[in-house]
């Protein structure tokens, strides 16, 4: 059976250039960077050169850009970072209740070592306010992170605003780029970006590799203690083969962004159409207009997500759900109940994260199959036999009979 994935938010094929030039840099050109012989000058040049395109694809000075081991340690670098060295200016960081959980989970610990976090609310398609955010900022607050864009909704938040805002005020500003980075143009000086966290398996390089932003002056302390490696901001012997591939990911990245871009957006503008078009009791998540150009969210009423997904992976699709039934926890996700959504409306999502490989075959097939698949699953559904009055209400009921 052909295979079509349309999870690109979940993960990227590495690109063949890229895992080419890894190979290389794993089994002939593998010198340390830091040692001082000719195998070791090979590869320090090299993670200098991957350093050089990965600031060009943000528009930063390479000296600004300290490679890590993907978006979870970056999030945890910029803000542990920040708020470990700038404790005697305040102690007060600002967020949002839709961040991936390596900024939550990293805001919570902190909030358990004497910081306070405001966890700043979201309207109905994931976007902050700016009233919101100002209203939030103290003369404690040395920290705002932000989400670029959303992994689960696609919705791209006022990046350009959010700059000025901290700028104005004298405030870090921290935003997890890790699903637009190499997905759509990002330029840091113009947006006022002070840190930014990027992954390498979001945009066709490996696993396991990342980068974090941090505009010069900018004062970071280190959480990770070892040798000086990264000029003391990231010990541990540079993941040489990793960074290479960054580099390469980033150039590419560069080099096809416009095209890439127009590409995935046709392709999702025609799923959003479609679903609209041939699927009753459907509600499409996220902005309408101002999200991730690869990214599909809606909610299918009076089924669950989770069964789509099953019946889409048996006819070879592989797609995402926003619930997280299967993984035993009855929650749904936290950035579908945030913009609003009821327990029952989260647990029918469904979220199609296109890439550049993607076809318009692929999503013609898509829009044929999904169809038939919910009316057979909401034929069989208790919900939908009470459609007419089928009040969407707490707590989530629509989970009990799988447990
Ligand atoms: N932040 C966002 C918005 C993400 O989507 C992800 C990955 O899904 C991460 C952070 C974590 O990145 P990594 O998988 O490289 O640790």
């Amino acid at each position: 059976m052909k295979r079509i994935y349309f999870d690109h938010s979940a993960t990227t094929p590495v690109d063949r250039e890229v895992a080419d030039l890894m190979l290389e840099y794993m089994t002939e050109k593998y010198g340390n960077p830091s040692s001082v012989h000719s195998f070791g000058r090979e590869t320090r040049k090299a993670v200098e050169e991957a350093r050089e395109k990965v600031a060009a694809l943000i528009n930063a000075a390479p000296n600004e850009i300290f490679f890590t081991s993907g978006g979870t340690e970056g999030d945890n670098l910029a803000i542990k970072g920040v708020a470990y060295a700038n404790r005697k200016k305040g102690n007060h960081i600002i967020t949002t209740a839709i961040e991936h959980h390596a900024v939550l989970h990293t805001c919570e610990y902190l909030e358990k070592q004497g910081f306070t976090v405001t966890y700043l609310p979201v309207d109905e398609h994931a976007m902050i306010r700016m009233d919101d955010l100002k209203n939030a900022i103290t003369d404690k607050t040395i920290l705002i992170s932000i989400m670029f864009a959303n992994n689960e909704v696609g919705t791209i938040q006022p990046v350009k605003e959010i700059g000025q805002l901290a700028k104005e005020k004298g405030i870090y500003f921290h935003t997890d780029a890790v699903q637009a980075v190499g997905n759509c143009p990002i330029d840091v000086k113009e947006l006022n970006i002070d840190l930014l966290t990027m992954s390498g398996h979001k945009f066709h390089a490996s696993k396991g590799v990342g980068a974090l932003y941090i505009r010069r002056g900018v004062k970071v302390e280190e959480i990770q203690h070892g040798g000086g490696h990264e000029r003391n901001i990231r010990a541990g012997t540079e993941n040489v083969p990793g960074i290479v591939g960054l580099g390469k990911a980033a150039e590419v990245a560069m080099r096809d962004m416009d095209k890439k871009v127009a590409h995935i957006k046709v392709l999702r503008d025609k799923i959003i159409a479609g679903i609209i078009e041939k699927v009753p009791h459907i509600k499409l998540n996220g902005h309408p207009e101002i999200r991730m150009p690869g990214n599909v969210n809606f909610s299918f009423l009076f089924i669950e997500g989770e069964s789509l997904l099953l019946n889409l992976d048996l006819k070879g699709i592989a797609a995402s759900s926003g619930s997280a039934c299967t993984s035993g926890s009855l929650d749904p996700s936290h950035v579908l109940l945030s913009m609003g959504l009821t327990h029952e409306v989260s647990h029918g999502s469904l979220r199609v994260s296109l890439g550049r490989g993607n076809t318009e075959e692929e999503v013609n097939y898509f829009l044929e199959v999904v169809p038939e698949i919910v009316e057979r699953l909401r034929s069989m559904s208790p919900l939908y036999g009470s459609a007419a009055d089928f009040k969407p209400s707490n707590p989530c009921s629509s989970c009990h009979h799988h447990h």
